[in-house]
């Protein structure tokens, strides 16, 4: 792909689609402070007919309530702008605002515990809360044509694969309002996302390294973690 033929909003220099304290007075930005690349600039047509969606009043009564929920995480107060809500509050007071009774928890079987003191949680908040482990159908892993060697625990041992198409149809079989990713390996949580068919969202997401926070690896990525700004290939 030439460099200016597609999107690059990560490289923005202006970001002019934010709203930098513009007034509703002032109307919608300009483009043409908007670069070469930018999507607006690039791909009009596809953005007016994803924006057709909201049309749909199912569709722009979620968004509605998303952003609300994303209203309602900052205080404007008098020194600045300041954050309350941690992603676990947004996650309860966003399956209110949706009316949701429901949740499911896909999970990782590493996060045995963390899926419990979840189940905890919402359970307190009056939620039903039904769980699925990775593990769920304990195939083994020669299954997907894993080989002896490649096993974790070693060529002699039984492990059972990871089965996040059978987590994901638990789910839509269950049909809860909400499903919650719960540090799916990567991959796995692909193959989760693509046979989910009920709403879903992620409360967490698999680093074995950083306790689950990969964007760790970006904060140290100018000191410890300078390794992964090497240029390859
Ligand atoms: S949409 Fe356009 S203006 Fe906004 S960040 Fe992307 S490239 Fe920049």
């Amino acid at each position: 792909m030439a460099k200016d033929r597609y999107p690059m909003c990560a490289r923005c220099p202006t970001r002019v689609c934010e709203s930098h304290g513009r007034k509703v007075s002032d109307g919608p930005p300009s483009l043409e402070k908007a670069p070469a690349f930018c999507p607006m600039r690039l791909m009009p047509e596809v953005i007016t007919k994803a924006v057709s969606e909201y049309d749909k009043s199912e569709v722009s009564e979620f968004a509605r309530l998303a952003s609300i929920q994303e209203f309602e995480c900052y205080e404007l107060l008098p020194g600045g702008m300041r954050t309350r809500n941690p992603r676990i509050e947004e996650l309860i007071q966003f399956s209110r605002k949706c009316g949701y009774k429901r949740l499911g928890i896909a999970h990782c079987g590493g996060l045995a515990n963390e899926a419990r003191i979840l189940t905890d949680i919402l359970e307190n908040k009056g939620f039903e809360v039904a769980s699925v482990s990775c593990k769920v159908g304990a195939i083994p892993k020669e299954r997907i044509g894993i080989k002896a060697e490649e096993k974790m625990a070693g060529p002699e041992n039984w492990e059972s694969m990871c089965n996040p198409i059978t987590q994901a149809e638990v789910m839509n079989n269950l049909n809860v309002d909400l499903a919650i990713m719960l540090g799916l390996c990567i991959g796995h949580d692909t193959l989760f996302i693509r046979y989910c068919r009920v709403p879903m969202t992620v409360i967490g997401v698999k680093d074995r390294v950083f306790g689950h926070n990969p964007l760790a690896a970006l904060y140290l990525s100018g000191s410890y973690y300078r390794r992964l700004m090497t240029k390859e290939g």
